[in-house]
């Protein structure tokens, strides 16, 4: 399992031809384990996030997409870059959860003792 990715989830769908793209902040970065180092294989994205208003996005954070993306060489020899688009998709949908746990708690808070601001 990949470390940093506990609250984001990767698209896992079936790569077709479409190479993932990186965006400036993003560049040379693998997509999979954050590596700078050693770029192997180019990254295949499903026809899902290929199309439509995912075109030429960053596929980690979903920015405008100025360059190819790698998997690095340890990636795949993990076989890593077998896994399926890596792109991830639920950032959009973590930002919401957390807009809502946050003013759940406020509410708590206010109904509770309050802290006093
Ligand atoms: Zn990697
Ligand atoms: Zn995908
Ligand atoms: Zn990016």
């Amino acid at each position: 399992m990949s470390r940093h990715q506990l609250d984001l989830v990767m698209c896992y769908k079936q790569p077709g031809t479409t190479v993932g793209k990186l965006c400036i902040k993003c560049d040379g970065k693998c997509p999979v384990c954050d590596s700078y180092v050693n770029p192997a294989s180019k990254v295949r994205i499903c026809d899902e996030c290929s199309f439509g208003k995912n075109s030429g996005k960053c596929i980690i954070c979903g920015n405008k997409g100025i360059s190819d993306a790698y998997y690095c060489k340890e990636c795949c020899k993990l076989e890593k870059d077998r896994d399926g688009c890596p792109r991830i998709i639920n950032i959009g949908t973590a930002r919401t959860d957390l807009f809502y746990e946050k003013k759940k708690q406020t509410n708590v808070t206010r109904n509770g003792a309050g802290i006093g601001f």
